[in-house]
């Protein structure tokens, strides 16, 4: 390739610039040849955004105030000659950092792995094929299609622009979109055209807003103009969760309370005359250990693992904040077509001249009839039919093709098939089949699929229903060629082709079309109309305006589109967890109403809206009919953003759907904005919280489903956490007030922080969901997160836990107050026990009892593991004179487990009756409301 770094691309011709890129206007280059400029150019990526080195993570783990005092506590026990138990804290400390490095480095990368998934897609033609390539694979010389919502992938040399509109402000500042052009800007331009002038290029990182068109890729990477200025675009934002947020202020509250409770309990033994060097390092280990340092790396790693899980389930989150609005869903909209619905249409029905035919076939294969009354008919002999599926064939932008594969079925085995696929819209691709069916097109050979007679094309836009294209005919005249929804296309024509004969379109033509048109969508058929007009006085290179109006009709087409098998189970659950679902469609009210009875959403509360009635009525009515309406039919994506606006103001949380560019602002309004994988544009997708790779309503559904999950595993490992942080320090305090001995020294209390609050809790962060989760009413937003119970239970608990374990130190001790060592080893014991034990009450909101405790293989093991750990402190010789620690007996062992496990026992008893009353309660009350 000859190019030169400043390159002035727009001066040169298309044809200049494809011989310097060595690429080809109709086939774009060759793969082959794409993945050696690959290796060359490198990825088109702009440099990503400079991480956090992994030494300065580790070295954040020690930055703890509190830590620090730990550390300048221990050296002076070192220099007072306790050697021992220095390195020993040392150690302690150091594990603890390197496992909260390893969980926050674990955090990074999974929000790392957040940020390539949302990385954007392009269209390109390569070998003369149309397909969808992330965005960082292209190179120089690669022939990009752009269309309306797009963010241009690479800097494009246009070479045909349709009514191009693209919005630089990402470059230029300048919001208002600019007109692209094919044309080379005329030689002899000033040396240094602004960026803004250059007309016939495309930039990387702008958006297109209107039309279509094709270029070569001119630069990429740091090497565009985007580039050059090292802006970061295309970014998921890994915002902090408010909860996150809200935990950081909970943190700083409970260091305050813990070093106040220390100081006492250091105040308090002192006075009792324990020794004032021993009472601070005690203090300082319990301070330690009683701030709950690890919960935000711990809730990043649930947050990171639920959104993992998500991907799994094909939803991917792009905010991080929108899984805590996931769970507090209480109404999702969605499309119809394509989320609700399969998008994989197939044309079953024509309608002409008073006329139904049936077509057969199915899917994609260019292989059926045309039956007219049972009776298979020639479509070629039909001039109204011939002229239907021209259009079809023509104003179309879809491409049908195939992949030969081997046989996979038994007696066919060894021989290939074809699979036959559609580039591009849905129904312009059943479309193509259809007119690949009637016209006998040489699809195989791609004459089927090209547009070699168009001049001009009026891209489809949602608002006008319509799409059009001008066709230069064989024999030099020009024709314009329509097809859309039916009362737009109807609306713009004044004669109609009428068995044979073009006529002037009377009103009652009008009603018999419309009437046709309703029993066509009765039967949940997506129902097109098609029309033309020859265009006098038209000439190549026209540039005025080309007006839709004064058309002739030719006929109607209908196609199914069947729903996906698992959206009635998906609505189903919605209903059960009580988040109301909403089908907004731009499709026709009767096609709209026939799908949504198939698929039980019109359920309780069924009322259709279209969008002229929505134009008419006040936001107030709006948000008062919203609460029945179950479908709104025939809108624009405007009347999206009103929808979302009077939800919300119901007091709804609301998710919504969307996949065109128009969808945007809606998608940015609503709590939770979805967009589609496959169908959907850059813009929406970047203005998205979650975006489904399947474009499936199911798929939403899950995702709700984990959002709830995740919030309840997050109040559970707090719930575990602070109630044994509550739990530790009551311990001490308690002992201090009451002047007895230290029931653990500092080293045992570091070691049940490490033991307890590292694998326990990271276990509950990934707890499967309880069996009532999708039962429950949708979360408040505004909710506090010790709401429904959980800081009475954390205080309980730990209160219970705390005293158990004193009780536990003060019988043994009572026994013989010469071993001190014997009873401190039994008080250790029993509160790591007591933690390990409640864990599995924090699983459950309503008690132990509820819940299978094997259920968590991972909380299983992470309480084997733990209670390990603690035996090794307990029976190993060696380690004894480090953790103060003795052999325990059967009889301590008996006094353990009874302590240990009240709490749980009571706390789960209390739990068990509680429910039973409430059931009872329940119970009772439907007894009455039944009588
Ligand atoms: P949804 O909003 O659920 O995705 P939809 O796909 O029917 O439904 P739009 O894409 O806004 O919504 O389409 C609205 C109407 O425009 C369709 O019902 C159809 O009649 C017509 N239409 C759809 N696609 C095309 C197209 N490519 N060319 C011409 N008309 C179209």
């Amino acid at each position: 390739m000859e190019t030169r770094p400043n390159q002035k691309w727009y001066t040169l011709a298309a044809v200049e610039v494809t011989r310097m890129l060595k690429s080809d206007l109709k086939q774009g280059l060759s793969r082959d040849e794409a993945e050696r400029r690959l290796s060359k150019s490198g990825a088109n990526q702009l440099t990503a955004s400079k991480r956090k080195p992994l030494y300065s993570v580790l070295l954040d783990q020690f930055k703890d105030f509190m830590v620090l005092i730990l550390f300048v506590a221990t050296l002076i026990s070192y220099f007072l000659g306790e050697y021992l138990d220095a390195i020993t804290i040392i150690a302690i400390i150091f594990i603890n950092g390197v496992l909260g490095f390893i969980q926050e480095a674990r955090a990074e990368r999974s929000l790392q792995a957040l940020k390539d998934l949302a990385s954007p897609m392009a269209r390109v033609l390569r070998d003369g094929q149309l397909s969808m390539l992330p965005a960082s694979r292209l190179v120089p010389g690669d022939l990009v299609l752009l269309e309306a919502g797009d963010r241009v992938p690479a800097d494009l040399r246009l070479f045909t622009a349709n009514r191009l509109e693209i919005e630089e402000s990402a470059l230029t500042g300048e919001s208002v979109p600019v007109s692209k052009t094919a044309q080379t800007l005329a030689a002899g331009s000033p040396d240094e055209v602004p960026l803004g002038d250059q007309k016939n290029l495309a930039f990387m990182g702008t958006m297109v807003t209107g039309g279509t068109g094709q270029g070569l890729v001119i630069s990429t990477g740091m090497q565009t103009e985007i580039g050059k200025i090292a802006h970061l675009m295309n970014e998921a934002e890994i915002a902090e969760t408010p909860l996150q947020i809200r935990l950081e202020q909970m943190g700083k509250i409970l260091v305050v309370v813990a070093v106040l409770l220390t100081m006492v309990v250091i105040g308090a033994g002192v006075w009792h005359g324990h020794e004032l060097f021993t009472m601070f390092l005690a203090g300082v280990s319990l301070a330690v250990a009683a701030i709950p340092e690890g919960l935000p790396a711990i809730v990043t790693v649930a947050l990171a693992l639920g959104v993992q899980r998500m991907i799994k389930r094909n939803a991917i989150v792009r905010k991080l904040p929108s899984v805590e609005t996931l769970g507090c869903a209480s109404v999702i909209c969605s499309d119809k077509t394509g989320t609700l619905t399969q998008n994989k249409m197939t044309v079953t029905h024509i309608w002409h001249g008073d006329d139904t035919f049936q077509v057969t076939g199915s899917g994609y294969e260019p292989q059926g009839a045309f039956l007219l009354q049972g009776k298979q008919c020639a479509p070629e002999r039909d001039q109204a039919l011939a002229r239907l599926l021209e259009i079809a064939n023509s104003c179309n932008n879809a491409q049908l093709t195939y992949e030969e594969e081997k046989a996979r079925r038994l007696l066919s085995m060894g021989k290939t098939v074809k699979r036959w696929q559609v580039i591009g819209d849905p129904t312009e691709g059943a479309l193509k089949v259809l007119a690949a069916k009637g016209l006998g097109f040489d699809v195989e050979h791609g004459k089927g699929s090209k547009m070699a007679a168009r001049v001009e094309e009026l891209p489809f836009d949602s608002d006008r229903k319509m799409m059009s294209v001008v066709d230069k005919k064989a024999d030099g005249s020009f024709v314009m060629q329509t097809k859309g929804a039916a009362e737009a296309v109807l609306s713009r024509c004044s004669h109609i082709l009428w068995k044979g004969q073009v006529q002037p379109l009377s009103a009652t033509m009008r009603h018999r079309i419309l009437d046709q048109t309703e029993k066509m969508a009765a039967q949940a058929l997506r129902v097109l109309a098609f029309a033309y007009k020859p265009l006098q006085g038209y000439r190549t290179g026209h540039t005025g305006e080309i007006k839709e109006s004064d058309l002739t009709f030719v006929g109607l087409v209908g196609m199914i589109d069947p729903p996906r098998e698992e959206v009635s189970a998906a609505i189903n659950l919605c209903h059960q967890a009580g988040i109301k679902t909403v089908m907004i469609t731009g499709d026709h009210r009767i096609t709209a109403e026939a799908i949504a009875r198939q698929i039980g959403l019109m359920r309780g509360y069924g009322e259709v809206m279209e969008g002229r009635e929505l134009d008419r009525i006040s936001d107030e009515e709006l948000a008062e009919r919203a609460e029945r309406v179950a479908v709104y039919a025939r809108v624009s994506p405007e009347h999206k953003l009103r929808i979302v606006r009077a939800l919300q103001s119901n007091g709804h949380v609301v998710a919504m759907t969307g996949d065109g560019v128009n969808d945007a602002p809606a998608i940015k309004t609503a709590d939770i904005g979805i967009a589609m994988g496959i169908t959907g544009t850059d813009v929406t997708k970047e203005a998205a919280d979650l975006v489904l790779r399947d474009d499936n309503f199911a798929t939403i559904v899950s995702a709700v489903e984990e959002g709830r999950n995740i919030y309840d595993n997050i109040r559970k490992f707090i719930r575990y956490l602070l109630a044994s942080n509550v739990g530790e320090i009551l311990v001490m305090f308690f002992a201090m007030i009451l002047g007895m001995p230290l029931p653990l020294v500092p080293i045992q209390i570091l070691w049940v922080n490490l033991v307890t609050d590292g694998l326990p809790a990271m276990a509950l962060g990934v707890d499967p969901p309880e069996a009532d989760t999708m039962y429950q009413r949708p979360r408040n937003k505004h909710e506090n997160i010790f709401a429904r119970g959980l800081g009475w239970k954390i205080i309980s608990r730990g209160f219970l836990i705390g005293l158990m374990t004193l009780l536990a130190f003060w019988l043994t001790w009572r026994e013989n107050p010469d071993d001190l060592v014997h009873a401190q080893t039994v008080a250790f014991v029993t509160l790591v026990m007591a933690q390990l034990i409640h864990v599995f009450d924090c699983r459950s909101q309503h008690s132990v009892f509820h819940r299978n405790i094997f259920e968590n293989k991972y909380l299983v093991w992470a309480v084997i593991s733990s209670i390990v750990l603690v035996l090794g402190v307990v029976y190993l010789e060696a380690l004894q004179p480090i953790f103060k620690t003795t052999n325990l007996y059967f009889r301590d062992w008996a006094l353990i487990l009874v302590a240990a496990g009240i709490p749980t026992f009571v706390a789960g008893m209390g739990g068990v009756l509680r429910r039973g009353a409430l059931g009872g309660a329940r119970r009772s009350s439907a007894r009455t409301a039944r009588s």
